[in-house]
């Protein structure tokens, strides 16, 4: 059974990291993974609680620095320039943390469940990585922890798209009953069902899924496969085999994730931090603790299973969801 760690005050980080042999990490070049917000959101990893991670790691002797990918929907950080000058804005900066900040735009494929993802060159190349994540509520995943940052934050653009692409919906007349549930739970107004027939405004569609989750005649099904299935796919493609230390920041807990330039809720009370070196445990630990405090709030607010990733991350042997977790 896997260890999950939870503290709540700042200064048990190093004893938390040292159920971990943290040490491993000395001598050893380490991306820091994290997502260090879309413009206008407020929720991200915040630069103060960031440079204490970096402090951690150097005072084991690692080299850290702040990493992360391009995304591929427009904005500013589609580009390595853009994302830098974004990092800039929401204050991660050598200045301020004390260690440099990389965007990666290309990667190496890596082949999993014989499927091909795109693996950013720094994760590729790392053997020693520590994944720092917010944990918050997602429109397509319900949740976004550990299995998601690497799963879309680890991986090209282009495997992004195509993982997006993949989950979007195929349409099959004769079992359609015409009911418009699909349409209602769409969260980018994607379909319209009315008068016996159904329209899809491809245009529109993020590939989230959502509506064949909800669809109970099996009348839409994925293009290729379920984005939660892919997500714990291309996670195992960034960690396999690598030394990762996760940890999970449950505060501000908002409804959507970082990229979610809106208003974005919190939807529940913070909770602490959790550090493991698996993250399917992780992410099962997060929920459960966020479970404790406010029922079943992702799937209530974004109206699909969390639990998926976990499930298809254990299936593919990511990790287990099995833990022990240990209060400091
Ligand atoms: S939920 Fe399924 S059955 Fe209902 S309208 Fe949509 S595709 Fe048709
Ligand atoms: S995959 Fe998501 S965005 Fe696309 S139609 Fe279905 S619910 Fe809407």
């Amino acid at each position: 059974m896997n260890k999950v760690v939870f503290f709540v005050d700042t200064k048990k980080l190093d004893e938390a990291l040292n159920n971990f042999n943290i040490k491993n990490f000395s001598g050893k070049s380490v991306p820091v993974k994290l997502h260090m917000g879309e413009l206008k959101n407020k929720h991200f990893i915040k630069p103060d609680f960031t440079k204490v991670v970096v402090d951690a790691l150097k005072n084991v002797g690692a080299m850290p620095y702040l990493f992360d990918t391009t995304v591929s929907y427009s904005g500013k950080r589609h580009t390595i320039k853009g994302y830098k000058e974004v990092a800039k804005i929401h204050g991660f900066t050598y200045k301020n943390i004390g260690c440099e900040v990389i965007i990666d735009d290309k990667g190496v494929i890596v082949n999993v469940q014989d499927k091909e993802y795109e693996i950013a060159d720094h994760i590729f190349n790392a053997s020693n990585i520590f994944a720092l994540t917010h944990v918050k509520g997602h429109i397509a995943t319900g949740i976004g922890g550990a299995i998601k940052a690497f799963g879309m934050g680890g991986v090209t653009k282009e495997t992004k798209k195509k993982m997006h692409h993949g989950s979007r919906p195929i349409y099959q007349k004769d079992a359609c009953t015409f009911c418009g549930v699909c349409a209602e739970v769409c969260p980018f107004d994607a379909l319209n069902v009315e008068n016996n027939s159904w329209n899809q405004d491809m245009k529109n569609c993020f590939g989230c899924g959502v509506c064949i989750d909800a669809c109970k005649t099996n009348a839409i099904t994925h293009e290729d496969a379920d984005i939660q299935y892919v997500l714990a796919c291309a996670a195992k493609a960034c960690v396999e085999n690598k030394n990762v230390i996760y940890l999970n920041e449950l505060k501000r807990i908002a409804k959507s994730c970082d990229c979610d330039p809106s208003t974005n809720p919190i939807i529940c009370p913070d909770i602490g931090y959790l550090v493991s070196d698996d993250p399917v445990a992780i992410d099962k630990a997060s929920l459960d603790l966020i479970n404790d405090v406010k029922g079943n709030i992702f799937e209530k607010e974004n109206k699909i299973s969390p639990y998926k990733q976990i499930k298809f991350g254990e299936e593919i042997g990511l990790g287990s969801s099995s833990y022990q977790l240990i209060e400091l």
